[in-house]
């Protein structure tokens, strides 16, 4: 895609202060929208300790959309999920990591200092005029520039100690837990810190160490509670819950991690330990993820989460994803080259809404991932023996182990909020109750000991069964998946090689069309401004014999034509764009609105319905726009 340029094709359209895994992926992203961005990191190498190791399917998808999710799945391997009640003993519940309805394994475990060089590696591909990468550059601070409606950020080089003054549009804190740029924006990071202590140890095995546990394993053993995992390039990791009383000297001393590993079954003189580190975890958000104007925060920087579901850079992932489309269509609405007179963007609702679209499913995983912390990692022999028959009694239902085997781990929202660049006005009744519930800060429960730890694990399984029947039937049942994100099935087109829907989406908005009829182009009204402003791709998604209807029509040329490859893949696919578990395929016209970061923004049946989504798009998007574009 050719760069965008306006005012001064020459100064940075975008800076993204860090580097890390957030930094990096972000800066992929704006270099496949073609914007000119300058990514800043402090350090002169790109950080080489083992630090995060997991990534969900929604993070591999958009490793799909930058391109890079061959090469990250070559070099990482999906692991089961066990829970032992002692090590390597006594698996109560094992999650297996099979494909999700999102395309790709659950989730995956790779070696940051790999993942982030294939990500570095990645950027190359736009280093002619999109994207800079200067190391060893520290960004000290900055400033908004009214006249010129840009910042100044004054930045100075490690090798020579000159400083230097980058002017750009936009700026982006990638810069982790000790964000800057959050604290110049005047933010608090709101939060706690966990109440237990931890041991990290990551080692790389010797070639005759004894074999060890293959899966991501929690050991809930209240003796000695542990997490272990084997990571690529020959890694393996233990985290510890430790004593509150030694300090982090005496517990990253050689003699305790020899004695740490040997009881958890390791040979220490079969291994040579690249980390140590004793840590507490954080559960902390920014107050603010937006100035109001031009500066936004994305990863650790905007949110550090205790690492017990793995969602540290899967969340960041999503942040950049939610991001860089509103920051592409900023920058496409301001240029001469796209500018509409009769459509006026709204790019304060525009921004406004990345924060209200991502934190509330940030403070999910914090508090889900802290009760499970809490929950599986306890020290007390009560609690564990009420946890353990609780879910010894539940388990015996074998529907529940179905379910638990099959089920997310992470909480799974829809970004229906006041304020969500959604189709607020189709969302049904039980969404709408939601209105005036703002993302809300962190809470805890009050209870404590074991009536909290009886509490939690009820919640944690009630809610996963719940959630787990919970469809609809109802003729605006299909108005429930608003805010989701659409699975993705394989596609293909008239016999061709089988791919990937997001492969055929492009980068835009998608109009998804299934089962159209001779009169759905005109009502989706595929000539609107609307749709160009939006960048949208429209894709038809039939049966083969109903491609012809789409043969004999006069916006064919508009239209890709695809069918779904996988009697698996339709079946989702009609039951998500349904809500309904029990159906397995339907015959009605349905127009699906996808957002490029693959949220669903509306679905549409019947004329009705299908007739208002360029005025709903124009009214979510749009300020001073005419209902409707003749
Ligand atoms: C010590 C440590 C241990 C961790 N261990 C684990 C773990 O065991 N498991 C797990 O799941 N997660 C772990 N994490 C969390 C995980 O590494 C992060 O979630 C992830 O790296 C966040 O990526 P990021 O890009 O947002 O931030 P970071 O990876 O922190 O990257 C931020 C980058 O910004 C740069 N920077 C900062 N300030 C400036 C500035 N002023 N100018 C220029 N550059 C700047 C920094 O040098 C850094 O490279 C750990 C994090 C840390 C810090």
């Amino acid at each position: 895609m050719e760069p965008i340029n306006d005012e001064n094709e020459n100064d940075y359209k975008v800076v993204i202060v860090g580097c890390g895994p957030n930094g990096s992926v972000m800066g992929n992203l704006l270099g496949l929208y073609g914007i000119k961005t300058l990514i800043i990191e402090s350090s002169d190498h790109l950080n080489t300790v083992p630090r995060a190791a997991h990534l969900d399917d929604e993070a591999i998808r958009i490793l799909q959309f930058i391109g890079l999710d061959k090469i990250v799945l070559k070099n990482s391997f999906p692991l089961d999920v066990q829970f032992n009640r002692y090590n390597s003993k006594k698996t109560f519940l094992n999650i297996k990591n099979t494909e999700t309805e999102f395309g790709h394994p659950r989730s995956i475990f790779w070696y940051q200092p790999q993942f982030e060089q294939i990500l570095a590696d990645g950027l190359k591909r736009y280093q002619d005029n999109v994207v800079d990468v200067w190391l060893g550059h520290q960004v000290n601070d900055y400033h908004y520039e009214k006249s010129s409606k840009s910042n100044l950020i004054n930045v100075t080089e490690n090798a020579n100690g000159q400083s230097k003054s980058i002017k750009c549009k936009y700026i982006i804190g990638a810069d982790g837990g000790n964000s800057s740029i959050r604290k110049s924006m005047g933010s608090k990071f709101s939060g706690e810190s966990g109440a237990m202590r931890w041991l990290v140890v990551d080692a790389i095995l010797d070639a005759d160490h004894p074999e060890m546990n293959g899966s991501f394993q929690f050991v809930c053993d209240p003796a000695s509670p542990m997490l272990t995992l084997p990571i690529p390039c020959g890694h393996f990791r233990w985290e510890f819950v430790v004593a509150n009383d030694k300090t982090a000297e005496q517990l990253e001393s050689v003699e305790n991690v020899s004695e740490m590993v040997r009881k958890a079954g390791a040979d220490p003189t079969k291994m040579t330990v690249v980390r140590k580190a004793a840590y507490t975890f954080q559960n902390r958000i920014s107050d603010y993820w937006y100035d109001g104007n031009s500066v936004f925060l994305i990863g650790d920087a905007a949110h550090c989460l205790p690492p017990f579901l793995g969602m540290g850079v899967s969340s960041g992932m999503r942040d950049s994803f939610n991001l860089a489309w509103k920051i592409k269509l900023a920058l496409s609405s301001n240029s001469t080259r796209t500018l509409n007179s009769n459509l006026v963007l709204n790019q304060r609702s525009l921004f406004e809404s990345y924060m209200t679209e991502r934190r509330q499913e940030v403070e999910l995983i914090g508090k889900k991932s802290t009760i499970v912390g809490e929950m599986i990692m306890s020290t007390s022999l009560y609690i564990t023996i009420m946890r353990d028959l609780l879910i010894y009694m539940l388990l015996l239902f074998p529907f529940v182990q179905t379910i638990f085997a099959n089920k997310e781990m992470k909480p799974i929202v829809p970004i229906d909020y006041h304020g969500s660049l959604v189709d607020r006005q189709h969302l049904v009744d039980k969404q709408k109750q939601l209105d005036n519930v703002p993302p809300t800060g962190i809470k805890r429960l009050d209870d404590s000991g074991i009536v909290r730890q009886i509490i939690l694990t009820l919640m944690i399984l009630l809610h996963t069964i719940k959630s787990f029947f919970s469809s609809s039937s109802s003729s605006n049942a299909h108005k429930n998946k608003i805010g989701f994100r659409i699975p993705q099935p394989n596609v293909t087109s008239q016999g061709a090689t089988v791919d990937l829907l997001d492969n055929v989406l492009g980068l835009g908005f998608s109009c998804i069309i299934v089962n159209a009829d001779k009169d759905t182009y005109d009502q989706i009204d595929v000539d609107s401004p609307i749709w160009s402003l939006l960048n949208t791709t429209f894709v038809n998604i039939n049966d083969d014999s109903d491609e012809k209807v789409m043969m004999h029509h006069s916006k064919q040329e508009k239209v890709k034509s695809f069918t779904l490859s996988n009697q698996d893949h339709k079946k989702s696919f009609h039951q998500f764009i349904c809500s309904d578990n029990t159906t397995t395929t339907t015959t009605e016209t349905t127009v699906i609105i996808v957002r490029p970061d693959k949220h669903v923004y509306g679905i549409y049946k019947g004329v009705n319905d299908i007739s208002t989504i360029t005025h709903s798009l124009q009214s979510t998007f749009c300020i001073n726009s005419t209902n409707r574009e003749n």
